[in-house]
């Protein structure tokens, strides 16, 4: 059975509270009750000894046994609720102070028993006698017989005191409940609460709408985390979201254009309108050409998903590498009249896969070369920050919208800018760069601001 927050709260503190004080006062009753013993138990032999010594007293000012003025002795056992019998060598009873006064006290402490539970050790209620020499000048001349009920130990004050402290114990609990229920109430009102509006948030983006968000001002930090966590997850699945929509619709578009080529160019030999020339099979080569290339990309892509990029690591020098790359691009920008600038440190040693690194700056060089302007300009930076390996491909060319930044190293995505351009891109070259350089432990990314140029910064480890 599931139990609500506040039930279970409420619960708790009912028996956190329930258990410590019935703990507190067992612990409380026990040690009281163990030190009035002792107290009260030295205090009645002080007694006892007290109503002997007087006796033995006064049978020694008297010189016969049966001479003895009583009154003081029947006072003090009235006074001190005890018997007193006092008997000679012959059992002959020379004094006896009678029990009916012992009546009241001891149905009284009869009553205290069923109250004091912990007193039980000291025998309430019952009966007991004690005997004493009745000596006269040291000599034993008869017997003194003392009885009391084990309760006169207990004085009254003792008995209010414990059902004083036992009732401010039961005050206590009861306080005690009412003040830990309120605050359970209180607590796990404000757990709950941000809890269920963090469910509705999820249950409504269950059914799809992931414009939801969970509006939680709470003080608890996992509470705060967990809102921050499912607002975050919304965040992400309606990214997800429109990058699958936006990849369907790209993947069309690919397809559709040498489809679209194909298919014309296939329509005007049918009618007779085109000769089949060489050069027109040439076109037609090209667009299959493209499609391949696609389904090529596609697989790729594929292959990288399932994240074992075998990587071919060994110590390179990265400046001669980089300078051999960029050399290599150099003619392809000449002709178009652009220009490429490097700023390579030498002697940068870097332990990676050089055909995966060959691939990396060939995809950021090639892209920097087909978004550039007329006249545009591109530069190569190499060099080492800490243990880091810092290169920076810039250029002039027409950037990246701000909107579609975050998205240019997902599967297809290309900006609009870049697909009015016609560079024939396909959206996957960074995919793939993204995927190299992750596997070398590094990351990369780009900044941009359109019409003025993009900048791609990668940051590889130097082993
Ligand atoms: P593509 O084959 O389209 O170039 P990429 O994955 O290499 O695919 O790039 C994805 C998108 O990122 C491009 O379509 C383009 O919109 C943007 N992009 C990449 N590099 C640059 C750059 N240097 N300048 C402007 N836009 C760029």
């Amino acid at each position: 059975m599931k139990a609500s927050l506040m039930k279970k709260l409420s619960l708790g503190f009912l028996i956190a509270v329930l258990g410590s004080i019935l703990l507190a006062s067992f612990i409380s009753n026990y040690i009281i009750g163990k030190k009035f013993e002792t107290y009260l138990v030295d205090e009645h032999k002080t007694k006892v000894n007290n109503v002997v010594k007087i006796i033995d007293d006064l049978y020694s000012n008297e010189k016969s046994l049966s001479d003895i003025n009583t009154e003081e002795i029947q006072r003090y056992a009235e006074l001190q609720e005890m018997y007193i019998e006092v008997k000679d060598l012959n059992n002959n009873t020379l004094y006896t102070s009678g029990n009916s006064h012992l009546q009241h006290s001891a149905m009284m402490e009869n009553m205290m028993n069923g109250m004091m539970h912990n007193f039980s050790e000291m025998n309430i209620g019952e009966y007991s006698e004690e005997k004493h020499p009745l000596l006269v000048n040291n000599e034993k001349v008869g017997t003194i017989t003392i009885g009391y009920f084990g309760t006169s130990y207990l004085s009254s004050a003792s008995v209010t005191f414990i059902s004083t402290l036992n009732h401010s114990f039961i005050l206590s609990a009861v306080i005690a409940l009412i003040f830990g229920l309120i605050i359970s109430v209180i607590i796990s009102r404000q757990l709950s609460r941000p809890l269920a509006k963090i469910t509705d948030t999820a249950n409504m983006m269950r059914v799809g709408d992931l414009e939801v968000r969970a509006d939680v001002n709470s003080n608890t930090k996992e509470i705060d985390e967990l809102s921050n966590s499912i607002n975050y997850l919304a965040e992400t699945l309606k990214k997800q979201d429109m990058l699958r929509k936006r990849l369907t619709s790209d993947m069309a578009h690919e397809l559709r254009t040498p489809l679209t080529t194909l298919k014309t160019h296939v329509e005007a030999f049918m009618d007779g309108i085109w000769e089949p020339t060489t050069e027109r099979f040439e076109a037609f080569y090209e667009e299959i050409q493209r499609l391949t290339k696609m389904v090529d990309n596609l697989r790729n892509i594929a292959k990288l998903e399932q994240r074992n990029l075998n990587l071919n690591k060994s110590k390179i020098n990265l400046s001669e590498e980089l300078e051999k790359i960029v050399d290599t691009f150099k003619p392809m920008f000449i002709k178009d009249s652009y220009e490429l600038l490097s700023s390579i440190a030498p002697e940068i040693m870097a332990t990676i896969d050089k055909d995966k690194f060959k691939q990396i700056m060939n995809n950021l060089l090639s892209n920097a070369h087909k978004y550039l302007k007329p006249n545009g300009k591109a530069q190569v930076i190499l060099k080492k920050e800490k243990e880091n390996i810092i290169i920076k491909v810039i250029d002039n060319g027409i950037g990246i919208p701000e909107k579609d930044l975050p998205y240019v190293f997902e599967r297809f995505y290309r900006s609009d800018l870049s697909r009015n351009k016609n560079t024939g891109g396909s959206g996957i070259g960074l995919t793939i760069t993204k995927a190299f350089v992750e596997a070398h432990g590094g990351k990369i990314y780009a900044q941009s601001k359109v019409n003025e140029g993009t900048t791609f910064v990668v940051e590889l480890p130097t082993k």
